[in-house]
C-alpha cells in the first residue's frame, strides 16, 4: 500500500478505537454516578468485553503493516503527521505485547476491585478490599513484567502515566521537597492561631454550594454545553469525547472548602479536555500529554488561582451573595486566609498546599514497597499509618481515613500518585510564565476575569495535545525545563504573608 493511503487507513482505524474508548469511558462514568449496586457485575463484563474488543482491533497485524509502510517513507509526511505516527506506533508496540486475555482480566479485576473498595471504605475495613486488590495487583505485576521497564518495575508503572519519569528521579525529588518543606511546615504550625477558618466551617446548603461552584466554573470558561457536572462519591473528570466532558462533585455539609475546591480542580482538568483542538479529535495526538501536565491544569486552578487573594477579591462578594447568612460581612482577605489554613491532616484531597506533597510522599513509599514485594497486603494499613505518622505527624483512626481513602488502587492506578506532585510543580512554573506574559493578570483575576489565563493555557498547553513529552511541553511554555523552584517560591510568598513568617 502507498504510504499516504497507509497513513489514512491508520488514522481511520485509530478514530474507531477512540470511539470504543469513549464508549468505555461513558460506561465507567455511569458506574461512578448512576449504576444500581446490582448492575456492577454486568458492568464489569461489559467493560472487559469492550477493552478486549478494542485491544483485538488495535493489535491487528494489518496495523503493524501500515506502520511499517509509513515508517519506510518518512519524507511523505509533515512534522505533525510524523508525530501522529510516532504516538500511534508507540501505543501499538506496547499493546501488541499484551495478550487479549490479560487485557480483559485486568478490566474485569478493576471493576471488581472498585466495587470491593466502595464497600470496604464504607466499613473502614481493609480486609474486605485486600482479596480483590491482591488479584488486581498480581495482574498488574504481570503486565509490567511483559511491557518491560527501565530499572525497577515501578518505572514501568510510572511510564503509563508520566513518560520519562523514573523511581530514582522521583525519590530524589521527594527527598528534596521533604527537606525544604519541613521547616516551612514547622514554622507555620507554630503560628497556627493566625488563621481562623470558622467562617468556612458552618452548615452550607447543597444547592447553594452547587450554585457557587457553577458560577466559578463558568467564569473559568468551562463550557457547560460541552460538559456537565454530576454527583459522585469521589470527584473526577472524564473527557468522554469532544463536546462531552464530565465533571463530578461531592458534597460536604459543614465545610465550604472540600466540594468547592474539588469542583474547581476537576474543572481545571475539564478545561484541558475541552481545549484539545478539534483538528486533532480522534487522532493519536488529540489527547492530553500525560497525567503530570493534566494535574498541573487542575492544581493551577484549584490552588494557584482559587486559593489566591486576587481570586477572592472577585469571588468573596459572590460567595457572600450566595450565603448571606453564613458569610455576612466576610472579607476577601478573611476567606483567602481560611481557604489556606495549614493543618496536619489525614485526607489528601483536603490537604493544604504546604502539606499536600507529603501525602503524596506517603503513597509513593507505600506503593513502591508493595510493587517491590516487600509489603504483604495484610501489613499495608500498618505501614500506611506508620508512614503518615513519620511524614505528617498524624495517625488515622481507621482505614477509611487511612489507606482506603483514595480510589486509585482500586482502579489499578499504581504509580499514579507522583503525577500529583509533578502537577503541582508544573502548575507553579506555568503560572509564573503566564504572569510574565499576560499584562495585568493578577488585576484581571481580581475582577473575576479568568479567560485570559484560560486562553493562555489553551495556546501553550492544551493546543498541543500529546505532541510533546511533559518536560518539553513545560520548557516550550515557560522557557525553562521543569524545576521545583517556582513552586517553592509560590509557597514561601503565600504562607509568609498569611502566617507572618
Ligand atoms: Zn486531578
Amino acid at each position: 500500500m502507498d504510504a499516504r493511503a497507509a497513513y489514512d487507513d491508520l488514522l481511520r482505524r485509530y478514530a474507531e478505537l477512540r470511539d470504543l474508548t469513549s464508549a468505555a469511558a461513558l460506561l465507567s462514568w455511569d458506574q461512578e454516578t448512576m449504576l444500581p449496586k446490582r448492575g456492577a457485575a454486568g458492568r464489569a463484563r461489559q467493560l472487559a468485553t469492550l477493552a478486549g474488543l478494542r485491544h483485538e482491533r488495535f493489535i491487528d497485524p494489518r496495523v503493524g503493516e501500515r506502520i511499517a509502510e509509513c515508517e519506510a517513507a518518512p519524507g511523505r509526511f509533515d512534522e505533525e503527521e510524523r508525530a501522529q505516527l510516532r504516538e500511534l506506533a508507540r501505543d501499538w508496540r506496547r499493546a501488541t505485547k499484551l495478550p487479549k486475555e490479560l487485557v480483559e482480566e485486568l478490566a474485569a479485576a478493576e471493576s471488581a476491585a472498585l466495587e470491593a473498595w466502595r464497600d470496604a471504605r464504607a466499613r473502614g475495613d481493609w480486609k474486605a478490599f485486600a482479596p480483590d486488590f491482591g488479584r488486581l495487583l498480581a495482574l498488574i505485576r504481570r503486565k509490567v513484567a511483559i511491557l518491560g521497564f527501565e530499572k525497577n518495575p515501578y518505572d514501568g508503572l510510572l511510564d503509563e502515566y508520566e513518560r520519562g519519569a523514573t523511581e530514582a528521579a522521583l525519590e530524589r525529588l521527594f527527598a528534596d521537597l521533604r527537606a525544604r518543606l519541613a521547616p516551612m511546615v514547622a514554622a507555620v504550625l507554630e503560628r497556627r492561631d493566625r488563621v481562623d477558618a470558622r467562617v468556612v466551617r458552618q452548615r452550607f446548603d447543597e444547592a447553594r454550594q452547587e450554585e457557587l461552584a457553577a458560577t466559578i466554573v463558568r467564569a473559568m470558561g468551562f463550557d457547560l454545553e460541552a460538559g456537565r457536572i454530576d454527583r459522585s462519591s469521589h470527584p473526577f473528570c472524564s473527557g468522554i469525547a469532544a463536546g462531552d466532558v464530565r465533571l463530578t462533585r461531592r458534597f460536604v455539609a459543614d465545610d465550604l472548602r472540600p466540594a468547592l475546591f474539588g469542583v474547581i480542580h476537576e474543572a481545571g482538568h475539564g478545561l484541558y479536555e475541552q481545549g484539545l483542538p478539534e483538528r486533532l479529535d480522534r487522532t493519536p495526538l488529540g489527547e492530553a500529554c500525560g497525567l503530570g501536565v493534566h494535574e498541573s491544569q487542575s492544581r493551577l486552578w484549584e490552588n494557584v488561582v482559587a486559593r489566591s487573594l486576587p481570586f477572592w477579591r472577585a469571588f468573596a462578594p459572590v460567595a457572600v451573595r450566595v450565603f448571606p447568612e453564613q458569610l455576612r460581612g466576610a472579607t476577601a482577605e478573611q476567606l483567602w486566609r481560611a481557604v489556606n489554613q495549614v493543618e496536619r491532616s489525614l485526607i489528601r484531597v483536603e490537604a493544604d498546599e504546604l502539606t499536600y506533597n507529603l501525602h503524596v510522599a506517603v503513597r509513593f513509599e507505600v506503593e513502591r514497597a508493595l510493587v517491590r514485594g516487600d509489603l504483604p497486603l495484610a501489613d499495608l494499613p500498618g505501614a500506611w499509618n506508620e508512614t503518615m505518622q513519620r511524614l505528617l505527624g498524624v495517625t488515622p483512626a481507621n482505614d477509611a481515613e487511612g489507606c482506603l481513602q483514595d480510589i486509585h488502587w482500586s482502579m489499578g492506578a499504581l504509580g499514579y500518585f507522583p503525577t500529583y506532585t509533578l502537577g503541582n510543580l508544573y502548575a507553579a512554573q506555568l503560572f509564573e510564565a503566564a504572569q510574565r506574559e499576560i499584562t495585568g493578570l493578577d488585576a484581571a483575576i481580581a475582577r473575576g476575569e479568568l479567560l485570559p489565563l484560560r486562553d493562555w493555557l489553551r495556546a501553550k498547553v492544551h493546543a498541543h495535545g500529546r505532541r510533546y513529552e511533559a518536560s518539553e511541553l513545560i520548557e516550550r511554555a515557560t522557557g525553562s525545563p521543569p524545576t521545583a523552584e517556582p513552586f517553592l517560591r509560590h509557597l514561601k510568598t503565600k504562607f509568609s504573608a498569611i502566617y507572618g513568617l
